[in-house]
């Protein structure tokens, strides 16, 4: 029997989420030798998606429906509990993200599919599934093995596998709506746009993030002036937004914004991997921690560990001075 993997598209306003193509390189990953590699499409007029994922799977499962035109997690609920009971996949990948996480867990006790959510990896040994998550808050990454079931729910938090072309060509199969009626007790109203503030972070070269470390709001002006003199701008950590030191449009992380700049300079900032899910990208970081044993340091390029109330003025310093020069 062969041991198919369904990966559930994630899309918004006609683009297809990063996520997505991490889920269809694992995905193909798993299913070598064991069966197919199959995208899942919810959504409606979805030529122009079709187009972007054929390379990356070998079926998509094309449910085009005008109630799917935005994401609703009650319609998804309907298709996919139809679909999943009739094909049976092995794995069904999607993504720990505020759509995965809106349908996975009800989609799991509806069909009684086990679930294993914020997982890091997964592999398959002799045909049992394991996932790699994490535990106490980050500190430790645990092996489960899930117990023998003919299908697995399976969610993946973003940026865990890096995405590869994969050089496919899918065939698309229409699959017919199941959805019978209107939904008006859930719908979807209108997208919000986030309000933007004087300083888009996404976008500048250099980025300083500050955390809970710098202890008081009358240390940002010296941290100001840092990343003045380096041309970057700051960031920072949830904790500082929660102060009011920060506005919300300078977190950065899971809740707040992912950024990729040529250097990350994370300053009094302790790692959490919510924090690092939206740093992690950058080219090189730099963290700066009194602890030696701050989780940052595993993901930083460098690191000083000492006080930033003494490292960062003798780095302005020398700063100062080296332009001098
Ligand atoms: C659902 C959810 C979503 C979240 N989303 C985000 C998110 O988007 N972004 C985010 O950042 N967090 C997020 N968090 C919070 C996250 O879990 C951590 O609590 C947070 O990132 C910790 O911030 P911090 O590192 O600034 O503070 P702490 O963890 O308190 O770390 C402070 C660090 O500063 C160091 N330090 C202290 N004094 C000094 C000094 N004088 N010199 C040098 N180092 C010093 C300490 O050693 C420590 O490592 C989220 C949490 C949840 C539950």
């Amino acid at each position: 029997m062969t041991k198919d993997i369904f990966v559930i598209v994630e899309h918004r306003r006609g683009e297809v989420r990063d996520i997505t193509f991490e889920l269809l390189t694992k995905g193909y990953e798993l299913s070598r030798d064991r069966g197919k590699l199959l995208a899942v499409l919810l959504g409606f007029q979805n030529e122009k998606i079709i187009d972007k994922l054929k390379p990356f799977a070998e079926t998509i499962l094309n449910i085009d429906d005008e109630r799917l035109k935005e994401f609703n997690a009650e319609y998804y609920q309907i298709v996919l509990s139809n679909l999943l009971q009739e094909k049976k996949p092995f794995i069904t990948l999607l993504g720990q993200t505020a759509f995965g996480i809106d349908f996975a867990p009800s989609l799991s006790t509806a069909i009684d599919l086990p679930y294993s959510s914020d997982c890091l990896d997964l592999e398959i040994e002799n045909d049992t599934v394991f996932t790699e998550r994490q535990i106490y808050g980050g500190k430790i990454n645990s092996r489960i093995s899930l117990a023998e079931n003919w299908g697995y729910l399976v969610s993946v938090r973003p940026g865990s596998i890096a995405p590869r072309d994969v050089e496919l060509v899918a065939e698309v199969v229409d699959v017919s709506s199941p959805i019978k009626e209107d939904i008006d007790y859930r719908k979807f109203m209108q997208y919000v746009e986030a309000a933007k503030g004087e300083v888009d972070i996404t976008q500048s070269e250099v980025v300083i993030g500050i955390g809970r470390g710098i202890k008081e709001d009358k240390n940002l002006s010296m941290m100001e002036d840092f990343a003045k003199s380096i041309g970057g701008v700051l960031a920072c950590s949830r904790p500082v937004v929660d102060a009011g030191w920060l506005t919300k449009d300078r977190q950065v992380g899971s809740s707040g914004k992912t950024v990729k700049p040529k250097l990350y300079i994370a300053v009094g900032i302790s790692g959490a991997f919510q924090h690092v899910m939206g740093m992690k990208g950058a080219d090189t970081i730099v963290a700066i921690n009194k602890d030696p044993n701050a989780p940052i340091f595993t993901v930083a390029n460098y690191g000083i560990v000492g006080d930033l109330l003494q490292v960062i003025p003798k780095l302005n310093e020398k700063i100062t001075e080296l332009k001098g020069a």
